[in-house]
């Protein structure tokens, strides 16, 4: 048995991984708590779910649509990323897509020859670099501390620039660290793409997802001289608690997008039907729900932030977006944690699971080894409960 090179050399995606180890003990009967995939614990909008039941009853439904995407759903995304963003995009350059994930696999094989550097603030998210790794791609991780809120000045990616640098992630609200970039340092950034001809791929998914006095800005909108040489992508898994319905989209100049459909005529076709419809539907419907869930997600971003602050020898940078918090757990590392030698995050996430039932994804994934991340997307009482665990472990 010889699996080929570049699936030897790929890790597997620890969130996936914990999220799924997570529900497998939950589910036989474990009482874990799961701090692991960012994915909002409420049920997807009733209106939307209607729509849904609709489509499966309609035969015409049951069909293949075009590979980038219905057409009624390619013009409401430019409808709602206009209204929202300030993008004026065309739906020519809109696919559809089984996710964001899906989107960013399509982008960086679109986009990138054998070499091909990308530059990748860390803490990233776990599929960036190895997505690039498999289209060919070289990801260059741009390490960013918590002194500076997480965020990467152009001046940190000047540093990593070389000849071979041919795309930039950009992602703000940022999963893991829930970092949101001021409108003039996103601007910034997409000046200094364009100024050296950088192609940018801007993960927006959390777009909706921002709290308190921080205020979400699309990199294109500021920086317009980047427009052409930008890919957004989005889609409706954490704004409409849709994870399970894999509906993302890239919206992409229309070169770049004829790349991207033409990979994907080939490899999976469309989304599924139904679930383009219901995402019609959550696009073009009614919004109240994205506000109460934000408000829920508020409130429970301030439970973690106090409760895990007050923890010796854990410290937390406050996120302004996104549903995670980014702890650095350095400070309890080195111990013997329930007779366990603990000296990594790794290690820690293992014996947490183990011993407090509790799962968070370790940080190493993320480019961050000494961290951990907490999705605080689920319930105000396994929050409370979950961190307390945490908390009670460590202080022996
Ligand atoms: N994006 C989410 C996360 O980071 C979903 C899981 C995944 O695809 O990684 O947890």
């Amino acid at each position: 048995m010889s699996l080929s090179r570049r699936i030897d050399e790929m890790e597997a995606s620890p969130t996936m991984a914990v999220d799924a180890k997570a529900k497998a003990l939950k589910a036989a009967g474990e009482p874990v708590i799961g701090f692991g995939a960012g994915e909002p614990d409420f049920p997807t909008p009733d209106h939307i779910v209607e729509a849904a039941q609709r489509a499966v009853k309609d035969p015409a439904s049951h069909r293949y649509t075009p590979a980038a995407g219905l057409p009624a759903l390619r013009e409401a995304i430019v409808a709602k990323t206009a209204a929202d963003s300030g993008l004026q995009a065309d739906a020519a350059g809109v696919t559809v897509t089984n996710g964001g994930k899906h989107a960013l696999y399509n982008v960086f094989m679109a986009l990138l020859d054998p070499g091909d550097e990308v530059l990748i603030p860390a803490p990233y998210w776990v599929s960036y670099p190895e997505q690039v790794k498999l289209a060919g791609g070289v990801p260059v991780a741009v390490a960013t501390t918590k002194e500076t809120g997480f965020r990467a000045s152009v001046e940190l990616l000047e540093q990593h620039r070389t000849s071979r640098t041919k795309l930039l992630v950009f992602v703000s609200p940022s999963n893991p660290t829930g970092a949101v970039y001021p409108a003039d340092e996103v601007a910034a950034v997409g000046r200094w793409a364009a100024e050296h001809g950088i192609w940018v791929v801007t993960d927006e998914i959390y777009q909706h997802l921002v709290y308190g006095d921080a205020a979400f800005s699309s990199l294109p909108v500021v920086a317009p001289e980047a427009a052409d040489r930008t890919i957004v992508v989005s889609g409706v898994a954490k704004t409409y608690a849709m994870t399970g319905w894999r509906v993302g989209w890239s919206i992409a100049p229309l070169e770049v997008a004829k790349g991207i459909n033409k990979l994907q005529s080939q490899i999976t076709s469309n989304v599924a039907n139904v679930s383009q419809l219901a995402v019609v539907e959550a696009l073009t419907g009614p919004q109240d729900a994205v506000a109460e869930m934000r408000a829920a997600f508020d409130r429970r971003r301030r439970i973690a932030v106090e409760l895990l602050s007050a923890i010796d020898g854990v410290e937390v940078v406050e996120p302004e977006g996104a549903f995670y918090v980014f702890p650095s757990f350095e400070g309890v590392l080195g111990r013997d944690l329930a007779g366990r030698r603990v000296d990594t995050t790794l290690q820690l996430a293992d014996v947490l699971l183990d011993e407090a039932k509790v799962a968070v994804v370790p940080g190493e994934g993320f480019g961050a080894p000494g961290y951990a991340r907490l999705s605080y997307a689920l319930g105000d009482d396994d929050l409370a409960e979950g961190i307390g665990r945490i908390a009670d472990f460590l202080a022996g």
